[in-house]
């Protein structure tokens, strides 16, 4: 049967009632985190999860410390009996093989046009389905905005930007901006706490591209080793500002405010799980009488990077299958869909 044909032939999922069939695709920080938070989900069934040496599937539901433990002392999912495949393709083969309704792609977007390879490798294997991503560089969103017939043509509905920056807080100045006539700027400010960057690579060696002087290439090429010297001179300390972030293009996109008055910058610690400081969103902007006012979204201080990631992409993918089963195909941003809350 092929991949474009099990798509249709096996909906059962899609219909009410019947958990989604959900797969992970990356099983680092983020991947491991998505898993836990799915677990407990009665609408949602953990199904399918792939890293760089190999994926494991089962269609009953893998097992969060089966899983752990394969990945934690092998090195990967691929070595879990009986489920896991050892490939150096891993998610081509998992695609090509499994019975999914929705992918969270967990994935490191190094180079900058990962991503967009990967949903075009989707596109090229006829799958059909909801793809999720928490992508955060501008650039990298508007590779995916050329993909958006080719997506809308292969039955695929596609949310992009939908963990915490872009997603969450995108989203929630979508919604500060309804008080306005006119919106003056959107600023975000995040703060991450995290107890060691190891359980992060990707997303530390992305956020270290954006300091003046690194790129995603040079992010990309530096050893673990050359991570943590730099570490070691910030005392694990990261300020960002100002950072080429896809919540500007997606904000433009909804017709909020032209992109450049969308600012993004934060601090995140790798040596604390404590928050640096209140991750948050600020509106401001003209109401219909002429006032000049703020809204001011706070995430609670105790949330986790990986709670307010991993949630939001799970609720956009509710939203994603609820878009399949109207027939709806193609490529949304976090700013332009509500996302839908998974029991
Ligand atoms: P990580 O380094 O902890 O884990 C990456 C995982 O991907 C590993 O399991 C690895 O084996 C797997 N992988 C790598 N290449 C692969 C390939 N070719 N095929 C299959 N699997 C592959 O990553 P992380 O820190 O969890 O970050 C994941 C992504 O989440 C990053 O792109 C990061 O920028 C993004 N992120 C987004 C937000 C947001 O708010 N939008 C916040 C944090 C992180």
């Amino acid at each position: 049967m092929s991949a474009q044909i099990r798509g249709y032939t096996n909906p059962a999922s899609t219909k009410p009632g019947v958990p989604i069939r959900v797969g992970v695709l990356g099983f680092g920080g983020l991947g491991q985190a998505a898993a836990r938070i799915l677990i407990p989900k009665s609408e949602m069934l953990w199904v399918a999860a792939a890293d760089l040496k190999g994926y494991a599937y089962a269609s009953e539901g893998l097992n969060l410390d089966t899983c752990l433990a394969a990945y934690q002392s092998q090195g990967s999912v691929g070595y879990l009996e009986p489920s896991g495949t050892l490939t150096s393709r891993s998610i081509q083969d998992l695609v090509e093989q499994a019975t999914v309704d929705g992918y969270f792609l967990a994935l490191p977007n190094l180079p900058n046009t990962f991503i967009a390879s990967v949903a075009q490798m989707f596109i090229d294997l006829g799958w059909r389905g909801v793809l999720v991503d928490a992508i955060k560089r501008t650039s990298a969103v508007e590779q995916l905005l050329e993909l958006k017939e080719k997506l809308a043509a292969g039955g695929i509905t596609y949310l992009t930007g939908c963990g915490a920056t872009p997603g969450l807080l995108t989203a929630a100045a979508v919604l500060a901006a309804q008080s306005y006539a006119e919106i003056h700027s959107v600023q975000i400010t995040f703060g991450v706490g995290i107890a060691n960057w190891e359980a992060y690579r990707a997303t530390i060696r992305e956020d270290i591209a954006h300091i003046p002087g690194y790129s995603v290439s040079s992010a990309l090429c530096m050893t673990d080793t050359e991570v943590e010297a730099l570490l070691n001179q910030t005392n694990g300390v990261l300020k960002l500002e100002n950072m080429e972030h896809a919540d500007d293009v997606m904000l433009e996109l909804a017709g909020l405010c032209s992109r450049d008055r969308v600012t993004v910058g934060g601090v995140v610690d790798t040596r604390n799980p404590k928050k640096p400081l209140s991750t948050n969103v600020q509106v401001t902007g003209r109401t219909f009488e002429g006032k000049i006012s703020t809204h001011t979204f706070t995430l609670g201080d105790e949330t986790s990077m990986a709670a307010n990631v991993c949630g939001p992409a799970f609720g956009y993918l509710k939203a994603g299958v609820t878009l399949q089963r109207r027939g709806v195909y193609g490529l949304f941003t976090a700013a332009e869909i509500m996302p839908q809350f998974v029991k």
